[in-house]
């Protein structure tokens, strides 16, 4: 990254902004632009200020993203928008002669009975859970995008696949986020309301791997640096969670104590969710941050953040 013009797209999202305060830390010109000048779903708001800001490099993390709920009832939203900013971004890419761009995928891009733990050859051998079809074939189509161009036009576009994330600047809402960010937001208004339960969709049984949104952004630059290829990457932590699980952390983390009852008339989703990380691990990168303390720093965030209305 040193010298580099690096564009960050969806700087202000989750995994946009924790690449921003990676790339803080490097030697190079990091690039945004709000949504109020470029609407990235539209192509030639796109390519113009792609090729009035030239960048060498692309993080393309913006997205429209969000937990269960969302996912499975806004699907024209999670297809259309997904499709058309990573068609839009790539494309101009392209044509601006982009020399790195990583793409951010979603490990929902794999079947929803794929063998446990996911390896990236696992794409495309089956059905896709139905709750996140939507967004799962858009970010299949990112992936292909880059093969396409990199197989075509020699372009140095890379795909990196990661588990679900948290932390700073993740969306609390507690029907349109997800899991770890709402039940976050649940256990801490129980503490402070002096509640003795706290509701969770589904059966607390699904199994889900965490990933620390800073952990995630230091991956990314990694690879950025090192890998260049058709393949995509899994980026996580090798570790699963069961919901109850997760939600017993959460609640030591916030320091609540109480119940958990199960709204079984809500979804569980796909039942289990744990990435291979033996590609990321062979190059050399293993995350850092243990859960525990990632959900310790997510929590102080969100506590500071609470009069901005996170
Ligand atoms: P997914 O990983 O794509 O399925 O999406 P989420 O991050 O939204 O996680 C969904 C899993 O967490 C499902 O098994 C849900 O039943 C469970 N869950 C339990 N309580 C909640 C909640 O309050 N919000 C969300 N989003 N999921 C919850």
């Amino acid at each position: 990254m040193r010298g580099k013009r690096v564009w960050v797209a969806g700087h202000r999202g989750m995994a946009g902004s924790a690449i921003v305060r990676r790339l803080e830390r490097e030697d190079c010109e990091i690039l945004t632009v709000g949504r109020d000048r470029v609407d990235l779903r539209r192509q030639e708001a796109v390519e113009g200020w792609m090729a009035d800001a030239r960048p060498d490099a692309v993080f393309l993390a913006a997205a429209t993203v969000g937990g269960i709920h969302a996912n499975d009832t806004r699907p024209a939203e999670f297809l259309y928008d997904n499709l058309v900013i990573e068609t839009n971004i790539i494309h101009g890419a392209w044509k601006a002669e982009v020399g790195k761009l990583v793409f951010l995928g979603s490990s929902c891009i794999y079947p929803r009975m794929a063998p446990q733990p996911m390896a990236e050859d696992q794409l495309l051998t089956g059905p896709l859970e139905p709750t996140n079809q939507w967004y799962a074939v858009a970010k299949i189509a990112g992936i292909k995008l880059c093969q396409a161009y990199r197989r075509q036009y020699g372009c140095d576009f890379i795909s990196a696949m990661p588990t679900n994330l948290f932390g700073a600047g993740d969306n609390f809402d507690l029907q349109q986020g997800h899991v770890a960010a709402a039940l976050l937001a649940k256990i801490h208004r129980a503490k402070v309301t002096g509640a003795d339960t706290v509701e969770l969709w589904g059966t607390g049984t699904p199994l889900r791997e965490f990933l620390f949104v800073d952990d995630l952004a230091d991956a990314l630059v990694f690879l950025a640096e090192r890998y260049s290829g058709e393949e995509h990457v899994n980026v996580g932590t090798g570790v699963e969670t069961s919901i109850r699980g997760l939600a017993e952390l959460l609640a030591e983390v916030i320091g609540w104590r109480g119940e958990f009852r199960f709204d079984t008339s809500r979804p569980d989703g796909t039942p289990r969710k744990l990435m291979d990380v033996s590609r990321l691990t062979a190059m050399g990168w293993t995350a850092p941050t243990s859960l525990r303390d990632g959900f310790a720093q997510a929590y102080r965030w969100y506590v500071d953040h609470l009069d901005s209305g996170a």
